[in-house]
């Protein structure tokens, strides 16, 4: 897609700085990253988000998050990983094509999620009773 940012990444005609690279997929360096080491990882093919991919396009895209995963608790060496995908601006995603964040964690990094809310029964019926 021509104004997207991670397109012209993927083409070569902006920089990065390439991780790995597949027939379908592509990963580089984020530019902002959350710790050191943190990879995107896309597929080729220009999809906005996960609401609107095809699983099939998703499949090798999953296979090279795996193996980063892999090489970078084995090479960078770290202790762990996030791995998380943003889809659609309410969650946080500022470039719309999809990519996978890997985030590199090294035990005692003191990075926190927020602390975690509560699930009541009737809550989880709620839930279930939309999703189901
Ligand atoms: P999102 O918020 O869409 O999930 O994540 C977009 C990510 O892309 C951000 O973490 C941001 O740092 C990264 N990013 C945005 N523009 C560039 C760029 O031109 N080059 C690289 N390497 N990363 C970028
Ligand atoms: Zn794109």
């Amino acid at each position: 897609m021509e104004d997207c940012i991670f397109c012209k990444i993927i083409k070569g005609e902006i920089p990065s700085y390439k991780v790995a690279e597949t027939g379908e997929a592509y990963a580089f360096l984020d530019i902002g990253p959350l710790s050191a080491g943190h990879t995107l990882v896309l597929p080729k093919k220009h999809i906005r988000n996960i609401f609107e991919a095809d699983p099939k396009d998703l499949y090798p895209v999953l296979d090279l998050v795996q193996k980063i995963a892999v090489l970078m608790k084995e090479k960078l060496p770290c202790d762990g990983v996030n791995i998380l995908i943003n889809n659609g601006e309410a969650a946080g995603q500022s470039v719309h094509h999809c990519h996978w964040h890997i985030i590199p964690r090294f035990s005692g990094d003191g990075y926190k999620f927020p602390p975690a809310g509560s699930l009541s029964k009737e809550q989880a019926e709620e839930i279930l009773g939309k999703l189901k």
